[in-house]
């Protein structure tokens, strides 16, 4: 059985966002509006977080107010990037709550949501320790400009469920309809989910985790491989690969320009 999974180049990952657009529109993603978004509801099954380094030195040499020794730059400003989908956690705390079984692990490691079984507890959204799913706050509407581009493979969400990422799991579907009508067994470039192929930094690899001839499982034991949060023991399927190529942040000419500026 295969074990799907993601890797995700932290060292290519350029924050361009094109992942959460392609997620959006494949995965027919609700537009929370501005009242929404402000009071923190805006919906992001594929979420590209932005941080500075220097923030966590600070916070981690506990000298807040502190100078580092980067403190004094400006230009370029060092913003790192973590692209955040559902880890799809092979021990997965939020299929645990679940009193209605609406979120559940399908055979091959997804871990799956009906939205139409889904009762709106939010026990799920408590337990996920990543922060990757979200809740409808309001009724979703979409402009009849946007109605024109929904994807007819995912069903919409409505008020009052919970929905996360499903690694596009109608791909999934197609592609085994296909691969079973050509009689052949299905290939690895056959499944890819659509932040995959959007990343024009080929960021993101997938595959299956279990298959040593996949890309996705030869990075995962990558000495750079590393889980989120693996200590707490949920067992994410989502691999990063640390940084390491830059020094200090940047590209060598950039630095070396920047001490001449
Ligand atoms: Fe990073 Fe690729 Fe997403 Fe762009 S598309 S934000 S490079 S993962
Ligand atoms: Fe569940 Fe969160 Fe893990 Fe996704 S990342 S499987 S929502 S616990």
């Amino acid at each position: 059985m295969p074990r799907w999974g993601m890797v995700i180049d932290l060292d290519r990952c350029t924050g361009c966002q094109a992942c959460t657009m392609a997620c959006r529109n494949e995965n027919n993603v609700p537009v929370a509006g501005d009242r929404n978004s402000w009071k923190g509801r805006a919906i992001f099954w594929n979420k590209v977080v932005a941080y500075r380094p220097e923030d966590s030195e600070r916070e981690a040499s506990g000298t807040e107010g502190a100078v580092l020794k980067d403190e004094g730059r400006k230009f370029p400003p060092r913003l790192r990037f973590l692209p955040l989908p559902c880890m799809h956690c092979d021990n997965s705390p939020c299929t645990k709550l679940c009193p209605v079984r609406a979120t559940s692990r399908s055979p091959d490691g997804l871990v799956m949501q009906v939205p139409s079984r889904c009762i709106g507890c939010r026990l799920c959204q408590a337990a996920c320790p990543y922060s990757r799913r979200y809740f409808n706050w309001q009724e979703v509407t979409f402009t009849e400009d946007h109605k024109q581009g929904l994807n007819p493979d995912v069903s919409l969400r409505t008020l009052g469920v919970i929905e996360k990422c499903t690694f596009c799991v109608h791909r999934l579907q197609k592609a085994r309809e296909i691969a079973r009508a050509e009689e052949r067994p299905l290939r690895e470039e056959d499944y890819q989910p659509a932040c995959v192929q959007a990343c024009p930094a080929k960021a993101r690899t997938f595959g299956d985790l279990s298959n040593p001839e996949h890309a996705a499982a030869q990075l995962a034991r990558s000495s750079r491989a590393f889980q989120l949060l693996a200590e707490l023991g949920t067992a994410p399927k989502v691999f990063y690969l640390k940084e390491g190529g830059w020094n200090g942040g940047l590209p060598p000419e950039t630095q070396e320009g920047e001490k001449h500026g």
